[in-house]
């Protein structure tokens, strides 16, 4: 019996992605597509990459440092509450709160 060649599934590859939160993505596309260099990782939205060891957005050594933490390096942590408390206020004040 010779085998349909219609209903030959086409050739696959495995492809193994990793965000930086160290999620794996696994994902199968054609064997004769070449694999994107990044892939949306459905768990956390971050890009990942092919390299487990080296996912994009590790290369930022510099933690992302909030708005707070910038004031509060300029002022006392004292000053820094005063302001948040005033944002906070003016944030509820916004919603009708
Ligand atoms: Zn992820």
């Amino acid at each position: 019996m010779r085998p349909d060649e219609r209903h030959q599934p086409a050739p696959r590859q495995d492809v193994t992605y990793w965000c930086r939160n160290d999620h794996r993505v696994d994902i199968r596309i054609a064997a004769d597509v070449e694999p994107p260099p990044l892939w949306d990782c459905p768990r956390c939205g971050l890009p990942a990459g092919r390299d487990a060891e080296n996912p994009p957005g590790r290369v930022r050594a510099e933690p992302y440092k909030s708005h707070l933490a910038y004031v509060k390096e300029r002022r006392t942590a004292e000053e820094g509450e005063a302001l948040l408390a005033e944002a906070l206020a003016a944030l509820r004040r916004r919603r009708g709160e």
